[in-house]
């Protein structure tokens, strides 16, 4: 139960039991075709907007869209929201961008106001190219609403890159409705696979803007133009070849996202929303309080909860004793003072693990010296998760 890897379903793993086809085999070009087309409705992308699959991490998603968009020179604001942002921040700096930074006090998120006078205050020394947002922060489990920073950049005709790392799939996100840019992820969070995967869409007009680009082409294994012409024949049908696919990887990708898609996103969506809110009312019940300031910022994929006093991360051994691992804190200036439970991908169709995690956390909180009610808090959990 931490914020990824997560389990993965069963269709899923089966998926990964097959042989490992090659890049060319009948069987995976039909599956990267398929899964490239199914990231279009995830994504909710229209026919224009370009999806690319690369072998790596979240990490390496964030890379690809940094280093294609991303001139010497260019202006760039990050609504930074905790640790994740601070990492997209480094990158295009690393770029050579001149990065205007807004943030908030630790588990709240700037105001768009704040983005408004950021982006002006950017513009004052050249055009801004680029506007930055990481949809959940898995440090801080803060959720960004993304719509008003996307219709911000779409005003100002600056890029909006969202990094949906912790968020695609669990949250709400029409790409082609917020006209965003960049909306990327990877494969061990909501979309429910082990990790391996950098899963990026890009807008026509960000393949534009790499295709216009001045500076010299970023590295070659970055590099869009290398990446595009293989995504555009697979999705066709047609094999191609740039650098060997992860195939196994990619057949579970198709099975994964086949599993969205038939649940419906929006009801999937819906699925983590309904899961975060009754393991909400669960820590609840057990006192416990959350870093995000109020249930809108809360995210729907994972909980960041403070230790209550005289509690320290002791208490995750003592849930681990109970068979649940919980991740402990990640943002710098409060690492020691919270933990953290992942609840996205294949868990929120298994109240069963849901409610296991409960009374593992419950147990773990008596052992510790800070007894809590775990039926009322299961009861609290089960009123919700019921109400399908
Ligand atoms: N962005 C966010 C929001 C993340 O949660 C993570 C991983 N936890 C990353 C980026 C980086 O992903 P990875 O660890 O796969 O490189």
């Amino acid at each position: 139960m931490i914020p990824g890897p997560v389990e993965i379903s069963p269709g899923v793993r089966a998926a990964l039991d097959a042989a490992p086809p090659g890049h060319l085999a009948p069987a995976l070009i039909e599956a990267f075709g398929h899964a490239l087309s199914r990231m279009r409705e995830v994504w909710m992308a229209g026919p224009d907007a370009r999806p690319l699959v690369v072998a790596g991490g979240g990490t390496l998603a964030m890379e690809l869209a940094v280093a294609n968009l991303t001139e010497p020179g260019d202006r760039a604001v990050v609504i930074n929201t905790g640790y994740f942002s601070d990492r997209i921040a480094e990158m295009l700096r690393r770029s050579g961008a001149v990065v205007h930074e807004v943030r908030a006090p630790i588990g709240e998120a700037p105001a768009p106001e704040a983005v408004e006078h950021a982006l002006e205050a950017s513009a004052r020394g050249g055009a801004v190219k680029l506007l930055a947002a990481t949809h959940v922060d898995t440090s801080t489990g803060v959720r960004v609403d993304p719509a008003p920073l996307a219709a911000l950049a779409r005003e100002r005709g600056v890029l909006s890159v969202f990094d949906g790392v912790c968020a695609t799939a669990g949250e709400a996100f029409d790409m082609d409705r917020l006209a965003a840019d960049v909306y990327l992820t990877a494969s061990q969070k909501a979309i429910g696979l082990p990790a391996g995967l950098a899963l990026l869409v890009a807008s026509a007009r960000a393949v534009e803007a790499r295709r216009r680009r001045r500076a010299p082409p970023p590295p070659l294994y970055l590099d869009w133009e290398a990446w595009l012409p293989v995504m555009e024949g697979y999705e066709a049908r047609r094999p191609g070849y740039f650098s060997t696919p992860p195939t196994s990887m990619i057949l579970a990708l198709a099975a994964g996202l086949d599993e969205i898609v038939q649940r419906g996103i929006a009801a999937r969506v819906a699925d983590h929303r309904r899961v975060a809110q009754a393991l909400r009312a669960a820590w609840q019940t057990m006192g416990l309080a959350p870093i995000p300031r109020t249930a809108q910022l809360s995210a729907n994929t994972l909980s960041a909860i403070r230790f209550p006093d005289g509690v320290d991360a002791s208490l995750l051994a003592r849930v681990l004793d109970r068979g649940v691992v919980l991740a402990g804190g990640l943002h710098p200036e409060i690492r020691s003072r919270y933990f953290r439970v992942g609840h996205m991908g294949y868990v929120v169709t298994r109240p069963d693990l849901l409610e296991r995690t409960i009374t593992a956390l419950g147990a773990g909180l008596g052992d510790v010296g800070h007894p809590v009610d775990t039926a009322q808090a299961l009861a609290a959990a089960d009123a919700l998760l019921g109400a399908a």
